[in-house]
């Protein structure tokens, strides 16, 4: 069954997968609304010329292909892929590249575009390391913050909303792997985190 605007299914349609979720934090609608305004104020501020969207793989690609999709200037987009690391590793700001871009970043205006920043301490590194690159901007675009959680300061330009200090899913963002189809972003119940496969 579709939703009034017929883009995606409704919680209930999601079965199991849903009854994992105790609290839906924002719903599919309040995303996309959401989304629609960064797409607005992404297009105005860099009329005239031709931004280029980074993203990490794998939680930020429903986010990148809405936003890019309510982008009405030419704009281009790549992505990299990072190991999964410790928090120790993590916290020395160490990330290993399991993909690079494809595109040089010299003379671009980069708009690295995120999920949700939490520590900060990965977007940290990638930061450092995509302006050694020498693009003519780099700017930071994140869909969730969670700002009282940051180790490590990150100016962002470009915010949809703030999270809890709580672990969510869906709209891209995974627990071992599941809820990232689902459409909202919740919290997940609690039982949820023991079980050895989930749903
Ligand atoms: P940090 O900012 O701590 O270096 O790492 C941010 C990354 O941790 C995000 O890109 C995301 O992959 C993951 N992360 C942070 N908070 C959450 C959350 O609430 N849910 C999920 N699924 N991933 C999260
Ligand atoms: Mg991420």
């Amino acid at each position: 069954m579709m939703n009034e605007k017929g883009a995606h299914p409704e919680p209930g349609d999601f079965g199991p997968l849903a009854d994992d979720v105790s609290q839906v934090l924002y719903t599919a609608a309040e995303i996309g609304e959401r989304v629609r305004e960064m797409g607005q104020a992404i297009s105005q501020d860099y009329n005239g010329r031709r931004p280029l969207l980074i993203g990490v793989l794998k939680g930020v690609f429903p986010f990148m292909a809405d936003l890019l999709r309510a982008i009405t200037i030419p704009v281009q987009v790549d992505f990299m892929a990072i190991a999964s690391y410790s928090r120790s590793t993590r916290q020395q700001g160490f990330v290993r590249l399991q993909k690079d871009l494809d595109e040089p970043l010299e003379g671009r205006h980069v708009l690295f575009v995120e999920d949700v920043i939490d520590t900060g301490l990965t977007l940290s590194y990638l930061l450092r390391s995509l302006r050694a690159r020498g693009p003519a901007s780099l700017e930071v675009c994140t869909l969730f913050d969670k700002p009282q959680r940051r180790l490590v300061p990150i100016p962002i330009r470009y915010k949809g909303f703030d999270l809890p200090e709580k672990f969510v899913v869906g709209y891209g963002l995974d627990y071992r792997e599941l809820y990232r189809n689902l459409p909202f972003v919740g919290l997940l119940k609690a039982d949820v985190f023991g079980r050895d496969n989930g749903v």
